[in-house]
This record gives structure tokens, C-alpha cells and sequence, in this order.
């Protein structure tokens, strides 16, 4: 199925609800457009079991993962992080205004771009901690710095990952 048409038929709609909410909430659809996960988190992350990321990744590769940011804002490591770790086609985050961050894979990805992928994700991933530890990440301004050094460097790494913020 077309990307264009399934993000028309489901995700855009998924979305429109799950931004409105004070926690967050995931929705995957599965590559012939069908919802395969609903999950409800807390107010700042979801978290899936092993047995929901086994699934994903070993049964239901190239899907594509929505979940609503409450507090707004783009694409965090995790996000990228488990985009790659349940091999997603795409994974978005919807704020409340309705803005649209997402993460796209390349057409082809060999196991090494995944490996590549969940290795830099957990760096950044740390480098962000500490640097919330130090305070430098007080303001949304300092988010936006590291988001643009966070994806030049993975677009960097894997060819053909595309960023993309739609408003
Ligand atoms: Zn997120």
C-alpha cells in the first residue's frame, strides 16, 4: 500500500485524536494499513514489553509507529531508538498543535544499518541525559540545536534516512 494513502486513511486521523491527550499514546499500523498496537502511556514516554517489541520487529517489520508528544516537540533518541530496534518503515510524533516530526528509513536497510542505528540512537540517548543533568537543556531552543546535530549525524551514518516535520 501506498505510504501516502495509508497516512491519509489511518495515521493522519490517529493522530488528530492522540494529540489532545495529556499522556501519551502510540498507534502502529501494520504495511497493509491496519492497526496492530494501541497503547496508552504516561505523561512523557510508552513503554512496550519484550513481547510487543518481538512481535514488531520479528512479525510485523516496515510498520509505522504514531505516538502524540504532550509537551510537543520533536523526535527523542528513544523514538529513533526503537524505530530501529522493531525495524519500522517510519516512526512520527504528533504534537498538540498538530505538527507532525517523523523519521523515515531508507528503502533498504541491511543489518548492519539497524545495528548502526540502535548503537548511535543509545549515544545520543546519553548524551542527552547528561547534558539535562548539567541544565543545558532547559530551553525548547536547546532541544532544536540537538535534534538538527542528532539527525545530521544518523543521516550521516545511514544514507537515505529521511527527517521531516510537517505543520
Ligand atoms: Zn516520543
Amino acid at each position: 500500500m501506498n505510504i501516502s494513502k495509508v497516512a491519509k486513511t489511518t495515521i493522519r486521523p490517529s493522530e488528530a485524536l492522540i494529540s489532545q491527550l495529556p499522556y501519551e499514546g502510540m498507534v502502529v499500523i501494520d504495511n497493509a494499513g491496519k492497526v496492530v498496537l494501541l497503547k496508552k502511556g504516561e505523561r512523557s514516554r510508552v513503554v512496550l514489553n519484550a513481547e510487543e517489541v518481538y512481535d514488531l520487529s520479528r512479525r510485523k517489520p516496515q510498520s509505522i509507529m504514531t505516538h502524540n508528544h504532550p509537551s510537543g516537540g520533536p523526535l527523542s533518541p528513544e523514538d529513533i531508538y526503537f524505530a530501529f530496534k522493531t525495524k519500522l518503515r517510519e516512526v512520527r510524533a504528533v504534537s498538540p498543535d498538530n505538527t507532525v516530526y517523523l523519521m523515515e528509513m531508507p528503502k533498504k536497510l541491511n543489518p548492519n544499518d539497524y545495528y548502526k542505528g540502535i548503537k548511535e540512537s543509545l549515544r545520543f540517548a546519553k548524551i542527552l541525559e547528561k547534558a539535562k543533568t548539567k541544565g543545558l537543556m532547559k530551553l525548547e531552543k536547546d532541544y532544536t540545536t540537538f535534534y538538527r546535530f542528532m539527525t545530521m549525524k544518523l543521516k550521516h551514518i545511514i544514507p537515505g534516512l529521511k527527517f521531516r516535520t510537517l505543520i
